[in-house]
């Protein structure tokens, strides 16, 4: 009815877009709003780090206007609107918007978390070139670094994990000098067992980009030219522009006010419901039954169960056999970390092609693996052989 008020989605990433395309196959009626503190453009996040090689501009990385998306799902979107605060005892929100910090309410039924996670922050470092340091979380900070890149020649990118290095590969393919600096001993370290990290390491280094692996950063400096690292083993690499992907954190500051039970994201049981009941998270920024998975495949699976939810046909996610490509087009990988902490260990076969790595328990069962090279043919047999996530 015209006074019931609307269901709403904070956030217009991939997991607040699929959900509410979900919940419009299932639901045309209930108003649907949607607020952003982006420009809420519709675009495949993945691609933030496959796309510099390709000359693609933020631009041509945008698939839908927030004005179509709106027109496509029937809702209303709200654009350049922080919410600063959720009150759970009356059931608004406390909107903040860029252009005059104007602050206003909205009251809603139920509410769906989809705020995602920022990139950590490098801490503890001396020097005063932090300012400088790029990060590419979505498309404006591509844009940014796209057009801080012209002009460039040595890129130093602090972190060797998954979004670290296909960074080293989309640009070392652009043309640019890249350096990696890890204190990690091999790439992709909390993914990958050693001999597949080095196999992924040796074929970016035949294609120019140099490794400073197991170093870390002591100071970051401003030099006349750009950025001077100065590295524990007394090294100093100099690069006219420096890009840190230290991997992610949820966003739960907003799901803080609203005092909800918070573990690295905002927890959340298998119908995706947080401690309270009116409040769902999704995507990056939940955390479903102890599990923290930064990837799209989840949160698919999460927006088709909880649009089943909120629909009113109760339905929780279960999640299989979560594999990742990792874009690195020079090597191509694939993984399948098994869930950390578990009991196990990589078994590992490597030719001049590839490395297989074949996580199991004492048991013998599956429980995870990673593919490189050739060994990427081994993919299906080990999806159907691997344990689910999920019982
Ligand atoms: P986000 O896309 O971060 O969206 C969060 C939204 O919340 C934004 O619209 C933001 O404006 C809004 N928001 C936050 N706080 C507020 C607030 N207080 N008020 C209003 N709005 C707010 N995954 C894969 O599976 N495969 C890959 O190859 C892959 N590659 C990646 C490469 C890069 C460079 C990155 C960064 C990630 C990659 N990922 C990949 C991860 C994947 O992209 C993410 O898991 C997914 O996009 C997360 O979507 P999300 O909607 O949860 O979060």
């Amino acid at each position: 009815s015209e006074n019931q008020a609307p269901l709403v989605i904070v956030g217009t990433g991939l997991a607040g877009y699929h959900l509410a395309l979900e919940f419009r196959k299932l639901d045309s009626v209930t108003p649907l709003v949607l607020i952003s503190s982006d420009d809420g453009a519709f675009y495949s996040k993945p691609l933030l780090s496959a796309s510099l090689s390709h000359g693609k501009t933020a631009q041509q990385l945008c698939q839908t206007s927030a004005e179509e998306m709106a027109r496509k799902l029937d809702a209303q979107i709200l654009v350049h609107t922080r919410v600063a605060s959720i009150s759970p005892h009356s059931k608004t929100l406390q909107l903040q918007q860029d252009v005059d910090n104007h602050i206003a309410d909205i009251p809603y039924d139920r509410l769906i978390l989809a705020t995602g996670a920022h990139c950590r922050k490098l801490t503890a470092i001396a020097g005063n070139a932090h300012a400088r340091l790029f990060r590419i979380n979505n498309l404006t900070d591509y844009h940014r670094f796209r057009t801080a890149l012209v002009g460039c020649q040595r890129v130093l990118l602090i972190g060797a994990g998954l979004i670290g290095c296909e960074f080293a590969n989309d640009l070392v393919q652009a043309g640019y000098e890249v350096a990696v600096v890890d204190p990690q001993e091999w790439p992709l370290a909390s993914l990958l067992p050693e001999a597949a990290g080095r196999d992924l390491q040796e074929v970016l280094n035949n294609s120019g980009v140099r490794f400073y692996l197991g170093k870390s950063i002591r100071s970051l400096n401003k030099n006349p030219k750009g950025i001077e690292a100065l590295l524990d083993n007394g090294e100093t690499l100099v690069a006219d522009i420096a890009l840190a992907a230290l991997g992610l954190e949820a966003n739960t500051a907003l799901a803080e006010t609203a005092g909800l039970k918070i573990q690295r994201g905002i927890a959340v049981d298998r119908k995706l419901q947080s401690s309270n009941p009116h409040i769902f998270a999704i995507g990056d920024c939940a955390e479903v039954e102890g599990h923290q998975l930064f990837y799209v495949a989840p949160l698919m699976t999460c927006a088709r169960a909880l649009a089943q939810t909120l629909s009113g046909n109760p339905c929780p996610v279960h999640y299989g056999v979560i594999p990742v490509a990792v874009k690195t087009t020079l090597r191509p990988t694939t993984l399948c970390p098994p869930h950390p902490g578990a009991e196990g260990s990589w078994q590992v076969s490597q030719d001049t092609k590839g490395v297989c790595a074949e996580f199991r328990n004492s048991r013998g069962e599956l429980l995870g693996f990673a593919l490189t090279g050739a060994a990427i043919t081994e993919r299906e047999r080990l999806i159907s052989e691997c344990m689910p996530l999920m019982d």
